[in-house]
């Protein structure tokens, strides 16, 4: 529970890599930040605490691990790294904003916060197809997951054959690692060629039992308790066709975690994203910033998304000087 009666100079909603390196550069700058995290909720809720790279396995393009890291000791080191400088942390959610007053009111799990300025890190999460039978069989381990990362492992996926939908890199990740366990994995994309960088591709292809199935879209998913099979149609001849597989993965994209910010006055894109104005992090509200996947449609990597939040940081820091917050 908060219990943060005092109105804070800067408050951070979110701890991925933006919302931590924020962090790291508003508490350096004696800004006193307070990061609230998010409780981490099945049904994904306003926030996912740590954010995507918690879902991820190995992560090899972030400069100064040589041989890499795994995505959630990263993002542990970040906030070790935080609250060394004194960054206060809440695991709570904010569900709502209001930026109406001065200074802003944030409605979080405990109760009302008052921020002098905010910056805002909740970053994206996966989306789900709307399959008519999707949904039952993801909430009931019933082999529907988006997320090969955290569940592939599982008995149930070993050595059988599995389905991962979409064509981007996510797919050619998920897929290259439920090669490690299944017999055979499909990706099934709707288009004829794939999203994916080449060397995404490519690392997928080179496993002996990876397949990809072009110009196919899944339509339904079969099975009672258990996934038997999906149902797919062919996007060319519209022929519709069987795949007996033990588990299906979706991974088709993210949605940016706006909901909280409804009816707050903040401008969003029409994707949902924030919308940022001129360069750097500054939004249409003064005194609220974005930094990372909620701001991001393009890039998307823990590198940019850290960027950004040093970059809010500083024109949190800049913002507040201005106006004589000290
Ligand atoms: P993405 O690049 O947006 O790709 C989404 C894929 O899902 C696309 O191929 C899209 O098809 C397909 N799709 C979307 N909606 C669909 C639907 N309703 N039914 C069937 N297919 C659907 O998303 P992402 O793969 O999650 O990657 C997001 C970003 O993260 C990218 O910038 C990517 O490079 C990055 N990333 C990097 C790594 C890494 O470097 N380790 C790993 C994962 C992700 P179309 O192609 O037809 O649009």
């Amino acid at each position: 529970m908060s219990s943060l009666n005092n109105v804070h100079k800067c408050v951070i909603i979110g701890s991925g890599p933006a919302g931590w390196t924020a962090a790291i550069y508003a508490a350096r700058a004696q800004l006193e930040p307070v990061v609230y995290t998010g409780v981490p909720k099945q049904d994904p809720g306003p926030m996912l605490p740590g954010g995507q790279l918690m879902l991820t396995t190995e992560v090899e393009n972030y400069p100064g691990f040589e041989d890499g890291v795994m995505g959630p000791e990263m993002m542990e080191k970040f906030r070790k790294q935080a609250e060394r400088f004194g960054t206060r942390v809440v695991e709570e959610d904010v569900n709502r904003c209001d930026f109406t007053t001065k200074p802003f009111t944030l409605h979080t799990d405990g109760g009302e916060v008052k921020a002098h300025s905010i910056i805002i890190a909740t970053g994206a999460v996966a989306n789900w197809m709307g399959l008519p039978n999707e949904m039952r069989l993801a909430m009931t381990g019933g082999g529907v997951s988006a997320c090969a990362v955290c569940d592939g492992a599982l008995p149930a996926f070993r050595g059988q054959p599995l389905a991962v939908v979409g064509g981007g890199d996510t797919a050619m990740e998920e897929g290259t690692y439920l090669t490690k366990f299944a017999s055979t994995v499909y990706v099934i994309h709707r288009r004829d060629s794939l999203r994916a960088s080449k060397i995404m591709q490519q690392r997928y292809m080179d496993r002996p039992n990876a397949k990809v199935l072009f110009n196919k879209r899944v339509v339904d998913v079969l099975g009672g308790e258990k996934i038997e099979a999906v149902l797919l149609e062919d996007t060319v001849t519209g022929e519709q066709s069987r795949l007996d597989v033990k588990g299906l993965f979706i991974a088709i994209g993210h949605t940016p975690s706006t909901r909280f910010l409804k009816d707050s006055g903040m401008e969003l894109n029409e994707a949902g994203y924030v919308a940022l104005h001129s360069r750097g992090s500054k939004t249409n509200i003064a005194g609220v910033f974005a930094a990372g996947d909620v701001a991001d449609f393009e890039y998307r990597q823990a590198v940019t998304a850290a960027g950004m939040g040093c970059q809010a940081a500083l024109d949190c820091e800049r913002w507040l000087a201005a106006n004589n917050v000290h």
